[in-house]
């Protein structure tokens, strides 16, 4: 079978892990102090992060969670506790319950692919063993190396992003990628909460250099924070017209898209 990490160290004592199964694709990153090494994400259940990591790693490793969605979760418990944003207790609470994850792939994928898929889902709706959650603190101490905690609501409550001003990196979880941002699910915040989110990303744009994102191409291509400013303020003013997308809208601006929940309408802001 084939290993599904890929490690590249991107900085000084900072490593990305890209990990690919048959059903996901996903960013982790490792940080290390002088005294301490910090883990960003954990991605699905993959058996093996924990050892991975301890093998970059000599330092004791601290696990914290950009939000509390089940591709962020998932290797949690191999590292015994984690720290995730207290406003996302209810995602997190939904994410680690099998019978929400089924409900929620009924609701996302046709029966036929639920067919083709069923080993894979299966997989995927397993019982988690348990982790101890702890509250994130404003920031991190590694020794010589501060992670700082920014409050970034929008594609859930508790979204965060980690700045790492020694380093110039921000790791924005979901909050920015790439291809898009996803604000349709019941726990996604209105676009006017995600562009202030947006908008603070920006105001501390002097402090980083490079965006690392929770999930595809990283670091994330430059200005697209700017995009993602510019789209979040057509959804809002009426400029960009939303369109319907099977169980969501989709509102697109140049590279990138924001997903809105079907029901949502200008009015909402
Ligand atoms: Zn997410």
């Amino acid at each position: 079978m084939k290993k599904p990490f890929r490690i590249k160290k991107i900085a000084d004592k900072t490593w990305s892990i890209e990990i690919k199964t048959a059903y996901f694709q996903g960013l982790v990153y490792l940080l290390e102090g002088g005294e301490k090494a910090l883990l960003i994400d954990s991605a699905v259940n993959i058996p093996g992060l924990r050892e991975l990591v301890s093998g970059l790693s000599k330092k004791p490793i601290e696990l914290a969670i950009t939000h509390g969605h089940l591709d962020h979760i998932g290797s949690a418990h191999q590292f015994g506790r984690a720290y995730v944003s207290e406003a996302d207790s209810e995602v997190l609470q939904r994410h680690t319950d099998p019978a929400f994850v089924k409900a929620m792939i009924a609701d996302e994928f046709p029966p036929i692919m639920q067919k083709i898929f069923a080993k894979i889902i299966k997989e995927m709706t397993a019982p988690l063993p348990p982790t101890e959650w702890l509250p994130l603190p404003e920031s991190f101490e590694l020794g010589g190396r501060k992670i700082e905690v920014i409050k970034t609501p929008g594609h859930t409550p508790g979204s965060v992003c980690f700045l790492d001003r020694g380093n110039r990196l921000l790791f924005s979880g979901d909050t920015v990628c790439d291809w898009g941002v996803l604000l349709h699910f019941p726990e996604g915040r209105p676009p006017a909460v995600f562009l202030d989110s947006l908008r603070k990303l920006k105001a501390l744009e002097s402090e980083y250099d490079f965006i690392y994102p929770g999930h595809h191409g990283a670091p994330s291509g430059q200005g697209v924070a700017d995009r993602y400013i510019a789209c979040a303020e057509g959804i809002i003013n009426g400029g960009i017209k939303p369109k319907s997308d099977k169980s969501k809208l989709v509102a697109r601006y140049k590279d990138i898209r924001i997903t809105l929940p079907k029901r949502w309408t200008a009015n909402d802001r």
